[in-house]
């Protein structure tokens, strides 16, 4: 995820950056390739680079437990000011490069923002059903017959404190 930018003109550049998750870190909850569509706008001043990332994810649904595979995107912006001394910032996705620099990586941006777009609820389908935390069954695809049982124990408890009051 290297851009050698000093082999590019003053201008707008367009390019595909590519590399496997696993030279990336992100392995564990991704797979294939992370993709990277950059647009570069390079001048004497600074350079902006527009970002459109696509990722691979696998996980696993969070009610079933089914494997899951689903196409991420996310999208993001850095600027880079050429400037001599090198000051620490605060702003957001504003980085500084020395003169001394040839090279931006932007390893670390794609594997955050790979991160970031990971759904904080991942569920196979939103109406997923899980599994029947009785019989372990999956209720997408079968029914079982544990639902009354389940009712009846978790009441059953109450009932009886409730009546231990009343008397
Ligand atoms: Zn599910
Ligand atoms: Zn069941």
């Amino acid at each position: 995820m290297i851009i050698k930018y000093t082999n590019f003109s003053d201008g707008i550049h367009s390019f595909h950056l590519s590399e496997s998750v696993k030279n990336l870190g992100l392995e564990e909850l991704f797979f294939g390739n992370a993709d990277v569509e950059c647009k570069m706008d390079k001048s004497p001043h600074q350079i902006v680079l527009y970002c459109d990332l696509t990722v691979h994810s696998k996980m696993i649904c969070d009610r079933c437990a089914k494997d899951l595979e689903t196409k991420l995107t996310n999208h993001f912006q850095i600027s880079y000011l050429f400037s001599s001394d090198l000051h620490e910032t605060d702003e957001y996705n504003v980085k500084y490069l020395s003169p001394e620099d040839d090279k931006i990586n932007i390893r670390n941006d794609v594997y955050e923002y790979a991160e970031l777009a990971l759904p904080m609820k991942r569920l196979c389908r939103d109406d997923c059903k899980g599994l029947c935390p009785h019989c372990g069954k999956n209720l997408n695809e079968e029914k079982c017959n544990c639902k009354i049982e389940i009712t009846h124990d978790v009441w059953e408890p109450l009932k009886q404190l409730k009546g231990k009051f009343n008397n």
